[in-house]
């Protein structure tokens, strides 16, 4: 596999300080000190990527990378308040305070050392990008055209080797060199590039866009860990609704969520459900809003069909009909196994999600004393929000959303008697309660201690994570 780096030297177009009208207002203060300093000590240094694109935009970037051909030992000894860091790209953070500087020296497109079919991966298809280069190298091996713009404070210009500059103003995302190539050597771009067209509302150029749709399978050869921060991305950045649509477009949906993919394409459905849509732009809204998000709750409500799925297939095979609590754990627990073989879900979200879906069950249980209790449950909030999602697709439930919001409201004037509703995703299913589970009572109603420990009480079991 050839690099895709043109044999001839690309063209440059210095884009001057009054023609990109980039205001050295909105750039960080700590991200100019960077650049002056590594000029001053004779080092070319340039901002690039994400920032340059969006001053360019004229947002406010969140974070400041600077490229330089200082290498990282070299930015070191300018900076006392350097880090160097990572494996796959050895790169320095400077730092003050809470804001982080990322210098990376300049780097060669290493891709002609990464044979056809390579599959000693790790940490995605480059397994090795520690080669110094050229600013020309530095920018052909960029992902996209809009992201390889150079912006200097030697003369306050914009240097564009790939056309980048007349791409963000057409707002087009565009692979620099063939897309094929590009996303072979690394299948996360493809991601990149749906969710950079989400938040910005750019296009995908046809060529970058096409190939996604052969390609999108490769996304299982990146690495677990990897595809988690770049979910993380997509849908904790505040365009969540608009990263899924282009997911679902392009493929890449099914990728990232094969349990949750095929449980729809079981049950004949063309889009994800309303239960995840409702989930995506409530996470949206509340970034808006500036209040916290959990990937805890939007993962429950991804998964949901993989569980119910799983649920289902247990119910056919007559598994654990005994014991609808134990037969969720193991559901969640194989939805979970399968989902982390592609995404590395850390425990600290797996267990809280498993623990949305188990108490989905105590919603049912409506007698006074226990509603109570359930109330004061540290998770009871993310669970009731989870229940409501429901809704739309389970009208059947909206009596006891009621009941519960009533209670949450005013808990002196609910009586113990709510409705009647199972919330059980096992009962929706034909054949769930064998002769062994004690039938669904009115609640309110006096009921013998069940021997078993189970439902309510019981502490969320710890699924396997990675
Ligand atoms: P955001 O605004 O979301 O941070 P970004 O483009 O700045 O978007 P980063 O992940 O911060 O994304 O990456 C910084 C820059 O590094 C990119 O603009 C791009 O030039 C380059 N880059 C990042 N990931 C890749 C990749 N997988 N392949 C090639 N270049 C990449
Ligand atoms: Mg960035």
């Amino acid at each position: 596999m050839s690099a895709p780096i043109p044999a001839a030297k690309p063209a440059l177009r210095i884009i001057p300080r009054d023609e990109h009208g980039i205001s050295r207002r909105f750039i960080s203060p700590n991200a100019l000190r960077v650049l002056y300093r590594l000029n001053e000590a004779g080092h070319e240094a340039y901002l690039v990527g994400g920032a340059v694109r969006d001053l360019l935009l004229g947002g406010r970037p969140k974070d400041f990378d600077v490229a330089t051909d200082a290498t990282p030992d070299e930015v070191r000894r300018l900076f006392r308040n350097c880090r160097l860091i990572g494996r796959r790209f050895r790169l320095a953070h400077v730092i003050f305070g809470p804001e982080i500087i990322e210098v990376a020296t300049f780097r060669g497109n290493e891709a002609a050392e990464v044979g056809e079919g390579e599959r000693h991966v790790v940490d995605g298809m480059i397994v090795r990008d520690n080669v110094w280069g050229t600013i020309e190298d530095d920018a052909l091996r960029r992902d996209f055209t809009a992201n390889s713009l150079y912006y200097t404070v030697a003369d306050f210009s914009v240097r564009d080797w790939t056309g980048g500059y007349e791409d963000v103003r057409h707002r087009v995302l565009r692979l620099i060199g063939d897309p094929a190539t590009r996303y072979r050597e690394d299948p996360v771009r493809m991601l990149r590039a749906v969710r950079l067209a989400a938040k910005l509302g750019f296009r995908i150029d046809d060529a970058a866009w096409e190939a996604i749709f052969a390609l999108a399978p490769l996304i299982a050869e990146s690495s677990p860990a990897r595809l988690f921060d770049e979910l993380l991305k997509l849908f904790m950045g505040g365009h969540a609704t608009e990263s899924m649509r282009w997911l679902e477009a392009s493929g890449l949906f099914h990728e990232l969520f094969p349990g949750t993919a095929r449980a729809l394409e079981r049950s004949g459905e063309l889009k994800v459900p309303p239960l995840i849509e409702r989930a995506l732009e409530g996470t949206d809204a509340r970034i808006a809003e500036g209040r916290p998000v959990t990937p805890a709750f939007l993962l429950a409500a991804l998964l949901w069909p993989a569980l119910e799925a799983a649920l289902s297939e247990d119910a056919m095979a007559h598994r654990d009909m005994h014991d609808p609590q134990l037969a969720l754990t193991r559901a969640a627990n194989r939805v979970v196994r399968e989902q982390c073989e592609r995404i590395a879900l850390p425990k600290r979200f797996t267990i809280p999600m498993t623990e949305i879906w188990q108490l989905q069950r105590r919603f049912e249980q409506t007698q006074r004393r226990r509603a109570m209790r359930f109330l004061a449950h540290p998770r009871y909030r993310a669970a009731y929000d989870f229940l409501v999602l429901r809704v739309e697709e389970e009208p059947r439930l909206a009596p006891l959303v009621s009941w519960w919001a009533a209670l949450a409201e005013a808990p002196r004037e609910v009586d113990g008697d709510g409705p009647h509703v199972s919330a059980d995703p096992l009962a929706a299913i034909a054949g769930a309660e064998s002769a062994t589970d004690p039938p669904e009572r009115a609640p309110g109603r006096k009921r013998r201690r069940r021997r078993r420990k189970s439902g309510a009480s019981t502490p969320a079991v710890v699924p396997t994570g990675p």
